[in-house]
Order: structure tokens, then sequence, then C-alpha cells
């Protein structure tokens, strides 16, 4: 007897988690709140097979050299006080090149945001991870993708990843026009930014609003969601009591908490 296999189920793949000393070798402002950092290394082993993979970017104490850590039963074994963690996306990678780049929005406070207004050609940057890659197939008729500029890497990724022809509406909230970027694709997109204007990240209510005003279309959809944990949540509830929408085929993921330091939500 054959096994149905659902075309629509999602692949969790598990990496071995391997912490990296990276040195920054170029830096581009791709927008001016949004800064890339190509980090060089050895990227032996790595993997990402997900958009909404992240890994943990170690900031250290100021004074102390960023250095790997010795890795025993629970984790790394820091000498001294532990370096403080944050998830970033892996925005494009080449394994044999030995580089990666991660994008970060200068958004003010915080131990990485300091860092990336701040970090040059020579800097390091240590990371570890992705330890696992959630993979949604392309076997749905259209996706949702929805977020503020945190999401943008992971919302960027998506849409340069999807196949031909795919479906895609995308909605995603940053300071003004000046912040918007564009993607290479050739899936069926339809690309909406909301302009916060003055507004602070995390207090509006612009993404739910674009959302209640968009017709969706027939079929069913995958929704991804990321950014402000408030508006995250404030969208799927949206989205599974208001549009029809499958909760297992909705990922809203809190990515940060409007005047809370390190609060992402369990993803
Ligand atoms: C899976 C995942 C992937 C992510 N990928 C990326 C990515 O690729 N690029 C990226 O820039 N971020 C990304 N983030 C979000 C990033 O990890 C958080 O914004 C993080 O809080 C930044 O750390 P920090 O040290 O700068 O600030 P924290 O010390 O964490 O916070 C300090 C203060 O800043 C506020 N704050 C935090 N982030 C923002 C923001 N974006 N805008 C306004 N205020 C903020 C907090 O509410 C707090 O008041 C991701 C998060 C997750 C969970």
């Amino acid at each position: 007897m054959s096994e149905t296999v659902d075309p629509r189920a999602i692949r969790r793949h598990r990496h071995e988690t391997r912490m990296r000393l990276l040195e920054v070798v170029a830096v581009t402002d791709i927008t001016p709140l949004m800064r890339r950092f190509r980090l060089g290394g050895d990227m032996a082993g790595f993997a990402s097979l997900g958009h909404a993979d992240h890994i943990k970017a170690f900031f250290f104490p100021e004074g102390v050299e960023p250095a790997l850590a010795p890795i025993g039963p629970n984790g790394a074994e820091w000498v001294g006080e532990r370096p403080q963690m944050r998830d970033y996306t892996p925005r494009q990678w080449d394994v044999a090149a030995g580089w990666i780049d991660l994008d970060f929005v200068l958004h003010g406070d915080g131990p990485a945001s300091s860092w990336a207004a701040t970090a040059n050609v020579g800097s390091k940057l240590v990371i570890g991870g992705p330890r696992g890659s959630q993979v949604v197939p392309a076997a749905f008729d259209w996706y949702l993708l929805a977020g503020d500029e945190t999401a943008l890497p992971a919302i960027g990724r998506r849409i340069e990843e999807l196949p031909t022809g795919s479906k895609v509406i995308a909605i995603i909230e940053v300071a003004d026009a000046g912040e918007e970027q564009s993607f290479e694709t050739s899936t069926d997109l339809s690309l909406t930014y909301v302009h916060r204007y003055g507004a602070a990240a995390g207090t509006t209510s612009l993404i739910l609003d674009a959302i209640k005003a968009t017709r969706f279309p027939d079929g069913t959809a995958y929704a991804y969601l990321a950014g402000e944990s408030t508006m995250s949540k404030a969208v799927r509830e949206h989205l599974t009591s208001q549009r029809g929408f499958n909760p297992e085929y909705v990922k809203a993921a809190g990515y940060w908490l409007l005047g809370v330091a390190d609060a992402q939500e369990p993803h």
C-alpha cells in the first residue's frame, strides 16, 4: 500500500550546530536604515534551507575581543560574562567562497544595532547555527508575506526563492519610501509598502490595516508574518478568525517586542 504524502506538509531539518568566528569584509548601506555586512571566514558545513531560518549573533562586552567558546553538554562555555545573543536571517551566502550576508536594521538601541552602527571592515562577529530549517513547500495556491523591516531579509529570500509564477502578496512596513527594497523574482508578485512617516516602529497598525483592505485570491495560502510581536499576533488573529486561514498554515514570528530588549518569541 502506498502512503500518501501531503504535498503541503512543512518539512523540518536539523543541522549540526556550529559556531563561526567571521570577519567583516564589506559593509553596504542598502537603505539609510538597513546595513548589510558581508562576513568572511570558514563557512564549511553551513546550511540554511528555509527563508525563516536564523543564526545567533554574539555581541561581547566592550573591550572583549570576539572569540569562539568550547561547546560543552549545555552549549557554548563562555569564560567570564556571557555575550548577548540576537537572531539574524542568513540573507545570502557562498560556502565555497566563504562568506555570508546579514542585513541589520539600524534601529538605535541594543547590542546588535549598536554593533551594526559602528562595525567596519575587519570587525569580528561570532555566529552560531542555523540549528534547523523549516521548509514550506511551493505547493500552496498563493503566499502571504507580511512584516516590518526586520522581516525584509526573510521576506526577500522567500520572494527570490519561490518558483517562477508563484502567486505572492507581500505587505511590508518601513519608515518611508527611502527604505523600500526591490527583489529579483520571477514570481507573480504583488508588493505593497506601507510607510510610518515619522511614527516609531512597532507603534502603528499599518500592516493589519493594509491586510484588512486587501482582497485575497482564491485557494489555500500559506502566511508568513514577522516583525514586532504584537503586530504579528494581531495579524495572525485576523487571518485565522476573519479571513479563513488554516492556523497550521500561518507562521507568525515575534522578532522583537516594543520596549523590551532581547524579546523574540519562541519560533
Ligand atoms: C528569527 C529572527 C530573525 C531575525 N532576523 C533579523 C534580520 O535579518 N535583521 C534584523 O535587523 N533583525 C532581525 N531580527 C530582529 C532582531 O533580532 C531584533 O530586532 C533584536 O531585538 C535586535 O537586537 P538589539 O540588540 O539591536 O536590540 P534589543 O537589545 O533586543 O532591544 C533594545 C530595544 O530596541 C527595541 N528594538 C529591537 N528591535 C527593534 C527594531 N527593529 N526597531 C525598533 N526598535 C527595536 C526593543 O524593543 C528594545 O526596546 C530577527 C529576529 C528573529 C527572531
